[in-house]
């Protein structure tokens, strides 16, 4: 039986050269394979690049998984998760909770493995990694004997894929919430219906140093289950953590008691309409968090979510004291570095406000950019003062 084959034209080729692990559909010359298939890569004149996941229903036709001449075969997934695995080892310290495996980053295209201590979580979005779920799965147990295995396949990107959205038990027992410390908190997971795959591991790292910045009145904008609002309350007189989401702040409650937090007091409110108010009543605050959702989920976005960023960017230096401490975060991909730059100046401008960077921090190491594909590099957190 012959190989499954891709054909790709010379921008196609020319983006893998460079170190980009994806190719769209317009740069697809011929295929003869099947969807989710791995298949042999190939230029129009007939060189092999490498082998690649294919999907035969999104715009990211091609993931590359190698560039060698290798079967993209279990001990190659075993090997490179296991390999993504060591590199946790000399990063995450003791945090029981990390993203084991980051897709592109750890060349494991489309694949999402998240550790919350004896329990995993994964993530097929493609339709490669979704037919090897089962492998998939039996690496995993091979590799790091879990309790318990979670999908956690309801991102939207796949219905892109042509995949449904689905959440369930893979394998083992798994509680309705895990409790792992956090640094010096214990924090409870839900892994079934939690937000992402049940918390926001990205931000591990930036919770920790926003602690050494944080005093006096705080407020938590985007607050979730409050893991910036803990993380900083012995630090502050008192917190308040605003969130949309009841259920959010049903745990973040549970959280605080857990930690035997006394000093965070928690609102139900859209933080743009809350913010407004405590402008215009005067309220004031030493510091300020700002952790918002993605407001860009794609490139049509980027002038609303810009807009969005910036009201509440704004909103927060006007009621921030002389001194304030301002920790703002995008994790849209779409709002770049320097566009995320750009709508702090514009915000500091419009307030009048002396705003200096003290830190520009990223996404948590587990979660490693991959400096030929900046689609990795998602999370900005600026953590600044305003005179
Ligand atoms: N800071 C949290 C994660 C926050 S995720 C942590 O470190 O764990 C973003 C949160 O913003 C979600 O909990 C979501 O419910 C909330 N949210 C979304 N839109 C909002 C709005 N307009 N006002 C207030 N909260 C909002």
């Amino acid at each position: 039986m012959r190989e499954p084959e891709v054909v790709i034209n010379h921008h196609g080729a020319s983006r893998l050269l460079a170190g980009h692990l994806w190719v769209y559909r317009s740069d697809i010359r011929s295929a003869s394979a099947q969807g989710g298939d791995v298949v042999c890569v190939r230029d129009e004149r007939g060189r092999l690049l490498g082998r690649a996941f294919y999907s035969d229903r999104s715009e990211i036709c091609l993931r590359l998984v190698t560039r060698e001449d290798v079967p993209v075969d279990r001990t190659l997934l075993r090997a490179r998760i296991a390999r993504a695995a060591e590199l946790r080892r000399s990063i995450v310290g003791d945090a029981p909770a990390y993203r084991l495996v980051y897709g592109e980053s750890d060349q494991l295209p489309s694949l999402i493995v998240d550790r919350y201590g004896d329990y995993l979580v994964l993530q097929t979005l493609s339709q490669a990694t979704e037919r090897r779920k089962q492998e998939l799965v039996e690496i995993l147990l091979e590799l790091f004997a879990p309790r318990g295995i979670v999908e956690r396949n309801d991102p939207k990107v796949r219905l892109l894929e042509g995949l449904d959205q689905r959440v369930a038990l893979l394998w083992g027992t798994v509680p309705e919430e895990v409790v792992l410390r956090e640094g010096p908190l214990e924090m409870a997971y839900d892994l079934f219906h939690g937000q992402k795959t049940g918390g926001f591991l990205d931000q591990r790292e930036n919770r920790r140093v926003a602690a050494g910045y944080a005093r006096g009145q705080a407020l938590d904008c985007f607050a979730g289950t409050g893991g910036f609002t803990l993380a900083i309350a012995s630090r502050c007189s008192a917190v308040e953590a605003v969130d949309l989401s009841p259920e959010a702040l049903k745990m973040l409650t549970r959280n605080a008691e857990r930690n035997r937090v006394e000093n965070v007091s928690v609102r139900e409110a859209n933080a743009f309409d809350l913010l407004r108010q405590y402008d215009d009543s005067g309220r004031r605050f030493d510091c300020i968090i700002l952790d918002p959702p993605a407001f860009a989920k794609n490139k049509q976005n980027i002038p609303a979510a810009y807009r969005g960023y910036k009201e509440i960017n704004l909103r927060s230096l006007k009621i921030l004291r002389p001194g304030g401490i301002l920790i703002t975060c995008s994790c849209s991909h779409h709002i770049s570095e320097s566009m995320f730059w750009q709508i702090l100046h514009e915000a500091s401008r419009d307030a009048g406000r002396h705003l200096i960077i003290l830190e520009k921090r990223t996404q948590s190491s587990d979660h490693p950019i991959l400096v030929s594909m900046p689609e990795t590099y998602y999370l900005k957190c600026f953590i600044c003062s305003a005179l």
